[in-house]
């Protein structure tokens, strides 16, 4: 899955090092990710999961390989088709157990079988669907009810159809526990960046990215002052503010601000004091000896982006994503 700049990660990058790898399928949501990839040369068969049916030709020439989730799209796809000659058209059968997002319900699926028998032109690549709470153990007994659903469902559809049909229900931490669904193919996504829902599975990953900066200026600032915009960073005590580079137009959301959200310095952990500006930021550093120039981790190995998720009420996804594009990456190969 290297949907969203592949979990912010850059899309080409990534996509690049899992076509070296051999994997089978990319996924992206929207087409334009897909242009991105294609552009740059990836050759992997890419499935789009939210696809814009826009242009047959452009969809053909590209090899979208769209995800079908309703008959709005279904008839779109058939009446582009209708002159269609030559090899089919490859299409993802989405089938909705249980999350509630998109696909085709149960009670859709004996028209979706006449449908697709009736139309040449189509061939279905592969049948998914996805779990809603595969991370969480009070949901374990939900989770393997969209298992069985999706065994049945897929099953009704399968049997009518000579060729072999991939089946793909589990994302990373479905993969990690619910392993006997693992059916011909696996939706691999924020596993890929070593990131797992729960401590215990984290202990076996190794997390792939650091998000760091630098500090610009160090200023000793004393008692009753205030630090940043609207007075809001009181310091009580004669204070060392470390300004850094970094702000809310990189990704580091404003609720981060007056000591809600904490980074490294050194090894230590410095909270931020006033409010999160635009392109900086000020951390308290008293206790901390720094100076100008020294390494800031805003996440990494030793302060899980896990962590500062859970200091904003948030999943890592989210911290992740929204690392804005002036943010540069820099990959290391090993
Ligand atoms: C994003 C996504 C995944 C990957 O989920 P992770 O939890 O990151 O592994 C899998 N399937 C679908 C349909 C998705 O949208």
């Amino acid at each position: 899955m290297v949907k969203a700049m592949s979990y912010g990660s850059g899309s080409f990058e990534i996509a690049n090092v899992l076509q070296f790898h051999h994997v089978d399928y990319l996924a992206v949501a929207y087409s334009d990710e897909r242009m991105e990839l294609r552009k740059n040369g990836i050759t992997l068969p890419i499935m789009v999961m939210n696809p814009e049916l826009m242009n047959f030709e452009l969809m053909m020439r590209h090899k979208l390989e769209p995800e079908i989730y309703n008959f709005r799209q279904l008839n779109q796809l058939s009446e582009m088709l209708k002159k269609h000659t030559g090899d089919p058209f490859r299409i993802h059968l989405k089938l909705d157990t249980g999350m509630h997002r998109l696909g085709f319900e149960e009670s859709e699926i004996n028209e979706l079988v006449v449908r697709l028998t009736n139309n040449k032109n189509l061939r279905i690549q592969s049948i998914f669907s996805h779990l809603a709470a595969s991370d969480e153990a009070e949901h374990d007994g939900f989770t393997n009810l969209q298992v069985q659903k999706f065994k049945t469902m897929s099953d009704q559809v399968m049997k009518n159809f000579t060729y072999s049909i991939p089946r793909h229900i589990l994302n990373s931490s479905g993969i990690l526990r619910f392993s006997e669904a693992q059916f011909e193919m696996v939706r691999l996504g924020i596993g890929l960046y070593g990131i797992a829902a729960t401590a215990n599975e984290q202990n076996q990953l190794e997390q792939v990215a650091t998000l760091k900066t630098t500090i610009s200026q160090i200023k000793n600032v004393p008692s009753n002052e205030t630090i940043g915009y609207s007075r809001k960073g009181k310091v009580k005590r004669d204070t060392i503010v470390a300004t850094i580079a970094i702000g809310y137009a990189d990704g580091i959301r404003r609720r981060l601000s007056n000591g809600v959200g904490k980074m490294l310095v050194n090894g230590k952990l410095a909270p931020i004091v006033g409010n999160v500006c635009m392109d900086m930021c000020m951390l308290d550093i008293t206790d901390i000896p720094a100076r100008e120039g020294d390494e800031v981790i805003v996440f990494g190995s030793d302060y899980p982006v896990t962590e500062m998720a859970k200091s904003v009420g948030t999943i890592p996804y989210e911290i992740l994503t929204s690392v804005s594009q002036r943010v540069k990456r820099v990959y290391f190969h090993e």
